[in-house]
């Protein structure tokens, strides 16, 4: 059986227009001999509002029901795409998360697939049938629906694609494909034609929506080749595959941002073994994730600043840790919520020298103080004042040749 997965995001099934168009893509695909699996995201901005709702509700929402509520825009976009492809002639039918099964493990609002059971899909499929899957949902060990954090509808397509050996996997988006950056951020961003599995999981994970980031890290271990394209044109996309199939000799393959972070300084603590840890820990325990970090020199040997960086929606609920840990003293607390992440993502970083040398000098032209920094094998993050966020991007972008270029 020659199988594909096309994965339609939120955009692509926005409006009813879309949706015919979304249905008319799949019956090319259909004309060409493919089995086809769709999945489908919710219409954009229904998970929004059902987030927001929850919110409105109560400032802890329970997590299980909070599954069930913001995984129900998925059921809406996929008996609408079901019934017109039944309008047009053809066997389809929604399929829910519990219906196939999805299995997943881990908590509630970000579980991750561990299995997909494949009969009931492969019967269908062997009639004639053209499923359309809730993205982004499953079900845990207890029988509660779950959901893969947001835009996980990526993840519910790479697991399809890796259960059922598919050919291909496509991820329709409202962008031509992954590009240099952020085209909402800088217009003159340029599609990237293909992109390794490392790289574009550094640029998902450093603020590029486009790909859920867990997702790619799915992708890679199960080495599934994605197509990433628009379902507005027809135009070749990017392709996200190992590394081996790349030959380029670009040094910086991407720019991603940052938009909710907040930093944290906490001054004055002792400066001896374990303070950090016990800083930390509580922090961790509450899932909390702490990305950047730095400690500064202590001038007299005894006292110390440390500072780390946060998501802003964790910040209420850091304060409050920070300030309930009776094994930390310090002397005061600061915080700036108005700090983004920058950075720069290549593999072609590893063997060429003086490109942290290259960005710090181009930022600094521009005025644009660096607050932390962060470095990795193939990625250099910079903490900067959100205000300058479009300003650094931009002459990144510039810095590094990608702006000259149509495609890369
Ligand atoms: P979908 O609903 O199709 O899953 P998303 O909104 O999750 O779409 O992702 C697409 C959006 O990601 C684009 O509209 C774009 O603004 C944003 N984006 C961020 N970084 C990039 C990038 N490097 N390349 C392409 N799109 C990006
Ligand atoms: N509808 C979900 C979200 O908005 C999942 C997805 O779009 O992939 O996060
Ligand atoms: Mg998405």
């Amino acid at each position: 059986m020659k199988i594909v997965v096309l994965k339609f995001g939120g955009t692509s099934v926005g409006t009813v227009e879309r949706i015919k168009r979304v249905a008319a893509i799949i019956i090319r695909f259909i004309n060409k001999k493919y089995k086809v699996i769709v999945v489908s995201s919710a219409m954009s901005g229904v998970t929004n509002d059902l987030i927001k709702k929850s919110k409105e509700l109560s400032t802890d929402f329970n997590s299980a029901e909070y599954d069930a509520l913001v995984s129900s825009g998925e059921q809406m976009s996929c008996a609408l795409i079901a019934g017109r492809l039944n309008h047009l002639g053809y066997k389809s039918r929604s399929w829910l998360a519990w219906q196939i099964p999805i299995l997943t493990d881990g908590n509630h609002r970000s579980a991750r697939i561990n299995a997909i059971k494949t009969n009931n899909l492969k019967k269908y499929l062997n009639e004639g049938g053209v499923p359309i899957v809730s993205g982004f949902q499953g079900i845990n060990s207890n029988k509660r629906i779950t959901t893969l954090g947001r835009g996980g509808s990526d993840a519910s397509a790479i697991m399809l694609a890796k259960y059922f050996k598919a050919k291909k996997c496509v991820i329709y988006t409202d962008v031509v494909g992954v590009m240099t950056t952020d085209p909402r951020v800088y217009k003159k961003a340029k599609k990237i034609k293909i992109i390794s599995y490392e790289e574009m999981l550094e640029m998902a994970s450093l603020g590029s929506k486009v790909m859920q980031s867990s997702s790619v890290q799915d992708a890679r271990l199960n080495r599934i080749d994605i197509d990433v394209k628009s379902s507005f044109i027809k135009k070749d996309g990017t392709l996200i595959t190992k590394r081996k199939n790349i030959t380029n000799n670009k040094i910086i393959t991407g720019i991603s941002s940052t938009k909710n972070d907040a930093k944290i300084t906490l001054v004055g603590i002792k400066d001896k073994p374990g303070i950090a840890a016990s800083i930390f820990k509580p922090l961790s325990e509450n899932n909390i994730n702490v990305d950047m970090v730095v400690q500064n020199i202590s001038a007299d040997g005894k006292e110390t600043d440390l500072t780390f960086t946060i998501k802003l929606e964790d910040l209420n609920k850091t304060q409050k840790l920070v300030k309930l840990n009776k094994i930390i003293k310090y002397k005061n607390l600061i915080i700036d919520k108005n700090v983004s992440k920058v950075s720069i993502i290549g593999v072609g970083m590893i063997t060429t020298p003086g490109v942290t040398f290259r960005m710090f000098q181009a930022l600094s032209k521009k005025n644009i103080n660096i607050l932390v920094i962060s470095t990795s094998e193939i990625k250099i993050s910079v903490l900067i004042s959100k205000k300058y966020v479009k300003k650094a991007v931009s002459t990144l972008h510039k810095e590094f040749n990608l702006d000259s270029q149509d495609e890369h």
